[in-house]
Formats: C-alpha cells, sequence, structure tokens
C-alpha cells in the first residue's frame, strides 16, 4: 500500500430504507460468500463504474446495513460489502438485534477488478447499543500468512479457538450466532490446511452423504458425548477410519472445498444429545495481540485510511 501512490478516496454517502433480504440459509451449508454479481445486472454506465484504489462508504442505518450499503455504493456492491462487514461487526454485537436506526459505519474498501468480493481496509462503527465508536484495521502481521482484523489497541477482533480443529485459516465466515440459521462455525482456509481432532475420541463416520459434505469425519468424545462434523475435506488420513481412536491436536485431514461447498472452507459442528452447540461456548477461547513492532504499524494504517475517511467529511 503505497502511501504517496493511494489514489483519492471516492466518496459515497447515504442512507437507505430498503429491507433486509432476510435469506432462508437454514441448510446444513450456506454460500460461504454472497453470490457473484448476476448476468442478469445490467451493466452500470461508466460514469458510475467505481475508481480503482480504496473508497470511503458513510453509512447510517435507516433499517438495514445491506440497504445503506446499496445507496452508498451500488446494488452489486453494496450486498458483498454488507457480507465482508458482517463478519466484522459480528464478533461486538448481534447484528440482527443490535444495529439500531442512526448507527453509523464508516468503511474504507476496495473493489478487486478479478469479480472477487470487496476487501474492507478499515471500518468505524458506532452503535448506540455499545454506547461507543469502535474501530478496526485489517492488518497482516509479520510472519502471518494472511491478514486479518485488529482493534485500535492491537487485539484481534475474532477470537479464537483453544484446541482448534484448524490453525492456518484466514477468516471466521459464519457463525451461529450471526443469524443465518447455520449450524456450524466456517473456517475459510486454502485446500490443504491440517485438520485436527478438538478432543481425545473416536472416529464415528468417515465419508458419508459426500453429495453434500464432501470427504467428512464425525468424531465422538465418549467422556462429554460430545459429537463432532468436520466437513468439505480435501484428504483425509489414511488411518482415520471409523473406529479410530484419536488424540487432541492429532492431524486427520487436509481442509478442502469439497461436496456442497462453494469456496475453499472447514465446516465444524458441535453437537451434543440432538442439540447443536456453538464451538465458541464449548471451547475456551482467546484473542491474539500484535507484537509491539506490528501494532505500530497497524496504527499507522489505521491512521492513514482515518485521513482518507476524514477527507471524506
Ligand atoms: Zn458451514
Amino acid at each position: 500500500m503505497a502511501e504517496s501512490a493511494a489514489p483519492a478516496a471516492h466518496i459515497a454517502t447515504a442512507t437507505a430504507t430498503v429491507a433486509t433480504a432476510g435469506a432462508d440459509e437454514a441448510d446444513l451449508e450456506v454460500p460461504l460468500v454472497a453470490p457473484p454479481p448476476q448476468a442478469t445486472i445490467r451493466a452500470l454506465p461508466d460514469r458510475h463504474a467505481p475508481p480503482p484504489g480504496p473508497q470511503v462508504a458513510r453509512v447510517r442505518i435507516e433499517s438495514s446495513l445491506e440497504g445503506a450499503l446499496v445507496a452508498a455504493t451500488d446494488p452489486d456492491v453494496g450486498p458483498r460489502l454488507s457480507q465482508v462487514v458482517k463478519r466484522v461487526l459480528v464478533w461486538w454485537i448481534d447484528v440482527r438485534r443490535d444495529l439500531r436506526r442512526d448507527d453509523a459505519l464508516d468503511v474504507v474498501y476496495e473493489v478487486p477488478d478479478d469479480g472477487a468480493e470487496p476487501v474492507a481496509h478499515a471500518l468505524w462503527f458506532t452503535s448506540e447499543k455499545l454506547g461507543a465508536t469502535l474501530s478496526a484495521v485489517r492488518f497482516k502481521a509479520a510472519g502471518d500468512a494472511f491478514a486479518r482484523w485488529y482493534d485500535a489497541n492491537g487485539e484481534e477482533v475474532e477470537l479464537r479457538l483453544v484446541a482448534s480443529p484448524i490453525d492456518g485459516y484466514e477468516q471466521v465466515t459464519s457463525l451461529l450466532r450471526d443469524g443465518r440459521g447455520h449450524r456450524g462455525v466456517d473456517f475459510k482456509a486454502p485446500v490443504g490446511t491440517p485438520v485436527r481432532a478438538p478432543f481425545d475420541g473416536v472416529v464415528a463416520r468417515r465419508n458419508w452423504s459426500t453429495r453434500r459434505n464432501g470427504n467428512c469425519l464425525e468424531l465422538h468424545d465418549t467422556k462429554s458425548g460430545t459429537q463432532a462434523f468436520l466437513l468439505h475435506l480435501d484428504k483425509i488420513e489414511g488411518a482415520v477410519r471409523a473406529g479410530s481412536r484419536v488424540k487432541r491436536g492429532q492431524v486427520l485431514a487436509r481442509s478442502g472445498n469439497t461436496g456442497r461447498s462453494t469456496a475453499p472452507h472447514l465446516h465444524y459442528q458441535l453437537e451434543r444429545g440432538g442439540k447443536v452447540l456453538d464451538p465458541f461456548r464449548v471451547h475456551q477461547t482467546r484473542r491474539r495481540r500484535l507484537s509491539p513492532e506490528d501494532l505500530d504499524a497497524a496504527k499507522a494504517a489505521l491512521a492513514r485510511f482515518h485521513d482518507m475517511r476524514a477527507g471524506s467529511i
């Protein structure tokens, strides 16, 4: 990100009254990312084409975040940017219930040329419920494979699971409490990322309903009665079969994009006695902090995006 070469921020400001789409996503699997723009959406005239580089969207919530972002951007970018932003907000609020009229969101974002989903760089969220304005910046720490979201103090916005089935993931893209009716946690991760046993247990099943689940494993924790489901795997270790004993932390498989899956990710689901459990409540959790050097760099990045945002007022 060359500071001097950064194009002037394009500003979009809007409020909107568009109702939430209310998509029914009660299936076991849901799309990991918002669908690509539909072919039926006509090409927008050139004068509406967003300029390349970072842009600022400033919205005030009237009824829905998506509606506000559609009004501030366009019908193609708005819904996709809304998905990206919600994946950050979900760690602060219940996005379904806690957004209030007149809550404000400023986001610095970019739309890649290749049709990939928008990239948000920084955001500021003013919430009546929280009684505060929170900020976050997407930052790649030294030695990390992926950029992740950090708050102004350098603490990771996402919680991490202790004894997680996967560590080398980019982002949690679906949570139980995000209101989408999804029964598992989705970890966006490159195909081939190691998948580990979250507890000492036994393999109950391997590869059932593969059209939907792809390569998959079901594990049982015989002590607690917890069942764990790991779906859309690429490869499963040959020795990991029904009846195999597994040790917490043991690599069982590699994450993939098999079955009904629209992008590489691991679906991780826990159940006990027929009830779906939230892994972020069952597992212990932690948050990472940036090193002092990385914290300085992240603060500088946030300050640059803040200048861009301030220039739009
Ligand atoms: Zn899933």
